[in-house]
Formats: C-alpha cells, sequence, structure tokens
C-alpha cells in the first residue's frame, strides 16, 4: 500500500492480541515495525517471523525512561519514526467495593502513564521534524462505561481527552487518531482477578467478540491516509454490543 510502504511504526502492546496482528499485517504491506512490550520471547518470536522490517525493544510503558529509549532505539535501527502507536492496554476489572487497589494503581500506569509517556517521548521530535502520526487504543468502555468496568473505563476516557487535546494543539503538523475497539479477541482480561466478575462473565469467552483483523484494518485505515488528511477516531463494535 503505496501511502504505508516504507513507514516506520512503534507499537506498544505488540507482543500479543491487537498489537502483534497489526505489526503483521503492517510488515505485510512494506511497514518497518519496531515492536515494544514486556514478554521479550513473544517479541522475539515475532520478530523472527516477519523478517528485516521488523525489530523489538523490550519496554515497560509505565517506565518513562523506557518509552524514550524506544523511539532511540526505532530512531537509530530505521532511521526515523513515521507513526506512534500507543496500543498497550491491561484490564483487570473489579468492582469497588472488592478494593483491588493495586489492580486500579496499574491500570492507571499503564493504560494513562503509558499513554502520556509515549506522547512524550515521540512529540519533540516530530513536532522538530514537522510531522508524524500518533496514534492509541482508547476502548468502547471509553466512551460509555458499566458496573464493573469503572477504573478501567476511567483510564480509557482520559485516553480520549489526552488525546483530543493533543490533536487541537499540535493540529497543524501532527496528524492524530484514537481508536475504540470494541469487544475484541486476545489475552485482555486473562488478568482478571476479581471473583464477582468472574461470576459475572465468566473468562468473557461468552461475548460477542471481532477477530483482531477488524482492529487492524481501522489502524491501517489511518495511517494509509495521504498529504493532509487526519483521520482522528474509529469505533469498531461487533454486532451485538450496546
Ligand atoms: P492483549 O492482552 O493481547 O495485549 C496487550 C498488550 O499490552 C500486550 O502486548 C502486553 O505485552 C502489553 N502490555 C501490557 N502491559 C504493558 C506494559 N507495562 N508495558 C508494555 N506493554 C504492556 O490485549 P489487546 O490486544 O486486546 O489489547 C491492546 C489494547 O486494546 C489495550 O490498550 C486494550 O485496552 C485495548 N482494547 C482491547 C479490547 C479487547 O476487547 N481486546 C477492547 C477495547 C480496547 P506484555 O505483557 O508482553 O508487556
Amino acid at each position: 500500500m503505496e501511502n504505508i510502504k516504507n513507514k516506520v511504526v512503534v507499537i506498544t502492546g505488540a507482543s500479543s492480541g491487537i498489537g502483534a496482528f497489526t505489526a503483521r499485517k503492517l510488515a505485510g504491506l512494506g511497514a518497518k515495525v519496531v515492536l515494544a512490550a514486556r514478554r521479550e520471547d513473544q517479541l522475539k518470536a515475532l520478530v523472527q517471523e516477519i523478517g528485516g522490517n521488523a525489530t523489538y525493544v523490550v519496554t515497560d510503558v509505565a517506565k518513562r525512561n523506557d518509552l524514550d529509549n524506544l523511539i532511540q532505539q526505532a530512531i537509530s535501527k530505521f532511521g526515523q519514526v513515521d507513526v506512534m502507536w500507543n496500543n498497550a492496554g491491561v484490564m483487570p476489572i473489579s468492582f469497588f467495593e472488592e478494593g483491588h487497589v493495586d489492580e486500579w494503581d496499574k491500570m492507571i500506569d499503564i493504560n494513562i502513564k503509558g499513554v502520556l509517556y509515549g506522547i512524550n517521548a515521540v512529540l519533540p521530535y516530530m513536532l522538530k521534524r514537522g510531522e508524524g502520526h500518533i496514534l492509541s487504543t482508547s476502548s468502547v468502555g471509553g466512551l460509555k462505561t458499566s458496573p464493573g468496568i469503572g477504573v478501567y473505563s476511567g483510564t480509557k476516557f482520559a485516553v480520549k481527552a489526552i488525546m483530543e487535546t493533543l490533536r487541537e494543539e499540535v493540529a497543524q503538523t501532527i496528524k492524530v487518531t484514537t481508536i475504540y475497539p470494541g469487544a475484541t479477541q486476545s489475552e485482555l482480561g486473562h488478568d482478571i482477578t476479581s471473583p464477582k466478575i468472574k461470576g459475572l462473565y465468566g473468562n468473557l469467552t461468552n461475548m460477542p467478540k471481532l477477530d483482531e483483523e477488524a482492529i487492524a484494518n481501522a489502524v491501517i485505515y489511518a495511517i494509509s491516509q495521504r498529504g493532509n488528511i487526519s483521520v482522528n477516531e474509529i469505533t469498531v463494535r461487533p454486532l451485538g454490543q450496546t
């Protein structure tokens, strides 16, 4: 695809699920992908599968220095960064009455601070260069909430607010896109410990779900736009999800 070929795309949360699937697909379209997450084995296997157009940097998005290092490594490997996609996220949901405060902290650190650190790491570079594209993954949970998802939903509403403000601040130069996936097959939710959530939803496998390609296609649509076209928001739900 003309507008994807040779673009350097940095992806956090690239070791599984939506990020890994999209990385494969982008590389298949000629992009150079820089894969970031904590699990090195998965990242290494994916780079081996994709080949020379991929590299990985072990990254914990809750650590600001890791994001700075990620962008530096991407530039030194491929010469530039055209697209930064803040996609890493976790969803250990629970009800407030259960008091899973450590999990609230984890969601805030990864889902909110991880996005902020990603923006902070790449924005001065892109502004200096005079072009660039920053995407972040929010969620349908960043548009509406329901019992049991309060903190996760709060983090994803925060992503919406952060990205919309970023868009207004850098609208002259940088493309800004927020992706709002509905329920999608992935490892998300594997870290749920709440007995009450498990009792209500099991392991979430009975919900209607999209495959990862549905979200990958949305991301590719945003990245592949030519010239001054900036796609700001995309929401994708499976039929049956309200
Ligand atoms: P997965 O659990 O499959 O992927 C999550 C990714 O985030 C993994 O690569 C994981 O890698 C990475 N990650 C988690 N914590 C960190 C961290 N501290 N530092 C770096 N990377 C981290 O789930 P999805 O693919 O579904 O999730 C991708 C995004 O999509 C998330 O932001 C999620 O909230 C969002 N989303 C998903 C939906 C769904 O139904 N699947 C619906 C709406 C939004 P590792 O563990 O190796 O670090």
